[in-house]
């Protein structure tokens, strides 16, 4: 670890590089606040970068999310470290924190990266690529994805083999192996925590067959297939490239069940599933689309027109709770369920099945501060200590909270939420001076 600390000063630290972390640092930065935005990954944008379209108007969620993220990037008052955690944060009093920052090296010198992409052709190292959530493999030297900002390489070292074939091909040598881990010192006058909402990983349900089957995905792979940055070239099952024309939805994967330890509803995955299913009967007019459900929630503003929009377009809703799902020897699946209504079970045969995976609690944030405790709510997403009068503020006066960190909730409602951080935090910041 480099030994060198750098000591910096920010009005604020924004923790978390989502649609509602960017939010909270565009808002306090167009208003004269220096802002610094820390985000684990090598890019910013979070989920909404990586999704197709967004309910319930069907905009592209990328041209959307890109001119939000150029804009961030380009911002005088902004400063961003990406493939960064914090290790720390400490209040001192008022206005006045210690953060402490853990800079991985990217051997790469960003500004001098033109994503030209010949590192990556050079690479002989194949990988699976988080960034398509595996459905396909990447290089050890790799740029993330087509709309990552920054747009740049880099290379991930616990893969590479070191044989320096990209340092070779790279016209601007801006591949750096001698980059260290970097420690920073960061002093500020205020926190906002928007670090998100974790996946439910549907392997904790064997039942339903995820790592086994190779036909059943998650609804985040599906959303990489219907985005315009897909893996493949159309829908396709990843376990033969087939084209499917018998999809199924497993509503409330990891939702609302207290077997899996998440008794809550995930407010976001009826829709996003509607939504999938209209752009499925889009992309493939052919295929029969039908979501298995408990209930559908379509609580808010044109959802439950949206809803009625894919009944019109030929979606069938079963209610139904799934039982089991078994494989046959042609890569289809059988689905026994419980139909709720007749109170019977049942039994149908799909080629794919995409399991619409609950939000669960990121617990990152509590481990950043080793003085004053950052309350966790009874589901382990950070307590809002008012949560109808001030809902970003926390359990530690100074630090807010921002989007899904505080609990599920779809993109309108974390840009609300990142709105309520960044004026409390502003609040703040006046009173403090
Ligand atoms: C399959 C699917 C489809 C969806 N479709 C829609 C839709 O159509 N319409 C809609 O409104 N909503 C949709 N959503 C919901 C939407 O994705 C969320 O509302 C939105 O992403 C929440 O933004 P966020 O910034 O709160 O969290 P995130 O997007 O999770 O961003 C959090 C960020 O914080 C970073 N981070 C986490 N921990 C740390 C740490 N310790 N240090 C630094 N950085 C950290 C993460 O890397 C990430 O970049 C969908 C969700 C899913 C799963
Ligand atoms: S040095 Fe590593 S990243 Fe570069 S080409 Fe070789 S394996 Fe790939
Ligand atoms: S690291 Fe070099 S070779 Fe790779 S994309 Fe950047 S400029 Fe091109």
């Amino acid at each position: 670890m480099n030994g060198a600390t750098n000591h910096l000063n920010f009005d604020a630290v924004v923790v978390g590089g989502g649609v509602a972390g960017g939010e909270a640092a565009l808002n306090l930065a167009s208003n004269g606040y220096k802002v610094l935005l820390v985000e684990k990954e090598l890019s910013i944008g979070g989920k909404m970068i990586m999704l197709s379209k967004v309910f319930p108007t069907l905009d592209c969620a990328a041209c959307i999310t890109t001119p939000k993220v150029s804009e961030i990037s380009r911002h005088p008052n902004i400063t961003i470290y990406t493939g960064s955690e914090i290790s720390n944060i400490n209040k001192i009093a008022e206005n006045n924190f210690e953060v402490t920052v853990v800079k991985q090296p990217r051997y790469v010198v960003v500004e001098d990266c033109t994503a030209c992409q010949l590192c990556e052709q050079a690479c002989p190292v194949s990988v699976p690529d988080q960034y398509q959530y595996n459905m396909v493999g990447r290089k050890a030297a790799f740029i993330p994805f087509s709309i990552a900002s920054p747009k740049a390489a880099a290379i991930d070292i616990e893969s590479c083999v070191l044989c320096g074939a990209c340092e070779k091909v790279c016209p601007t040598h801006c591949i750096d192996f001698t980059q260290e881990v970097q420690t920073l010192q960061i002093d500020t006058k205020t926190v906002i925590l928007a670090t998100g909402f974790k996946l439910f990983d549907p392997l904790m349900i064997p039942r339903y067959g995820f790592g086994m089957y190779k036909n059943v995905i998650t609804s985040m792979q599906m959303e990489r297939e219907l985005a315009p940055t897909r893996p493949f070239n159309t829908v396709l099952r990843p376990g033969d490239g087939k084209v499917p024309d018998k999809i199924a939805y497993v509503l409330c994967t990891g939702s609302r069940d207290a077997t899996v330890g998440n008794p809550i509803c995930s407010q976001i995955c009826c829709m996003y599933s509607i939504k999938q299913a209209q752009l499925l009967m889009g992309a493939l007019p052919m295929a029969d689309v039908t979501i298995y459900y408990i209930n559908i929630r379509s609580f808010g503003k044109g959802f439950e027109e949206f809803y009625q929009q894919a009944k019109g377009m030929g979606v069938n809703f079963v209610k139904g709770k799934i039982g089991k799902i078994s494989e046959q020897d042609n890569g289809n699946l059988t689905l026994r369920y419980e139909d709720i209504n007749e109170g019977i079970l049942k039994e149908a045969d799909h080629d794919m099945v995409i399991l619409s995976v609950g939000v669960l609690p990121n617990k990152d944030a509590s481990a950043f501060f080793s003085q004053d405790e950052l309350q966790l709510d009874p589901y382990n997403f950070i307590y809002q200590t008012d949560e109808l009068v001030s809902p970003a503020r926390t359990s530690i006066p100074g630090v807010f909270v921002a989007g899904t960190a505080s609990g599920p909730m779809d993109i309108p409602d974390s840009i609300l939420s990142a709105g309520s951080a960044s004026s409390e935090a502003i609040s703040y910041l006046i009173n403090g001076q």
